[in-house]
């Protein structure tokens, strides 16, 4: 099924996303994972692709799970920041072959390490390229990623706007936003892209923080702010894991019930394969 077509409704839509976990391991801790998150009824499950099109066959491998045993839609990543045309139409004739039928298309992150940055070579050098082209050629429901606070690289957010409207533009059917931990961040930033006649649904991503060590990795990574209240408990839960964890689900099923009752269209919550955690998340804001 196409996830677009499951957004005529009242209902709040619920995804979870999950990364398979390295080369080194087994995927089968992935699956159980998967296993647990599929009892809670989600509308789809998203699986993230390795940073520069890295282990591919992991997505695929794990889509092919969550779609065709787990029977829940699959939305796979995909990036084109290090891939040539044929690559990326290989992955995406791979994907049709198992039946997945929506991509999220993404640019990806450039390399820290600024020497491999020599030996790159795209085809497509923005998220849009990627979705024009797969809008062309093959046929996919769309997603495409979104950043309340404006992308790390750009300079402002007018700019960022006028980005984000020419990637819908080339063919996306709805956005997933980056994680934010203020919900008036996200109804600003739907104000701003519904005046720029931004109308496709939005999905907004959630994290929970569950300990002292994700807060400046997250930080550094996608550059979320972090508000005051969110503030208050890691410097309170900092040394008392168990109760950071606890606060931190709390802090995250305020967020969701609030975006509930403001009628979002999705609730996409980033599980960082916590299944636990996830469930309690889920039951707590009545989702299921
Ligand atoms: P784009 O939309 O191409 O934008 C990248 C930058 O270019 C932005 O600053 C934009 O404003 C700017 N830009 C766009 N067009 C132009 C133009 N014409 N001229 C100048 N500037 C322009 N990464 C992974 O590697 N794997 C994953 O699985 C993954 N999953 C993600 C899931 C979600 C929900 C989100 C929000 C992000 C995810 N990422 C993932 C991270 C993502 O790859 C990075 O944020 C990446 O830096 C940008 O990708 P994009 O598709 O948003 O880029």
């Amino acid at each position: 099924m196409k996830l677009c077509d499951l957004f005529n409704r009242e209902k709040t839509l619920v995804s979870f996303e999950i990364f398979p976990p390295k080369q080194t391991v087994t995927l089968e801790s992935i699956f159980k994972t998967t296993e647990g998150l599929q009892t809670l009824n989600p509308d789809f499950i998203s699986i993230t692709y390795g940073a520069g099109g890295s282990a591919s066959d992991r997505t695929l491998e794990t889509a092919d799970k969550v779609k065709n045993t787990y029977h829940v839609e699959a939305l796979a990543h995909l990036t084109c920041i290090n891939s040539q045309k044929d690559d990326i139409d290989t992955v995406l004739n791979q994907l049709q072959a198992h039946n997945i039928q929506n991509i999220l298309a993404m640019r990806g992150d450039y390399p820290l390490d600024k020497g491999s940055l020599k030996n790159m070579t795209t085809t497509f050098p923005y998220a849009k390229n990627l979705i024009a082209h797969i809008k062309s050629q093959h046929d996919f429901c769309i997603a495409a990623a979104a950043y309340p606070e404006g992308h790390l690289e750009c300079p402002n957010l007018a700019e960022d706007t006028v980005h984000l409207k020419e990637k819908v533009d080339s063919g996306t059917d709805f956005l997933i936003t980056q994680i934010f931990f203020d919900n008036a961040v996200l109804y600003n930033f739907l104000d701003r892209i519904r005046q720029a006649n931004i109308t496709v649904p939005v999905c907004a991503g959630i994290m929970p923080l569950l300990n002292s060590r994700q807060v400046a990795r997250i930080h550094g990574l996608c550059g979320a702010s972090i508000p005051k209240p969110l503030q208050s408990i890691i410097e309170k839960y900092e040394n008392s894991p168990n109760d950071f964890e606890k606060a931190g689900i709390e802090y995250a099923c305020n967020q969701i019930t609030d975006l509930i009752a403001h009628k979002v269209d999705g609730i996409h919550l980033y599980t960082m394969n916590k299944l636990e955690q996830s469930k309690t998340i889920i039951q707590e804001t009545g989702l299921r």
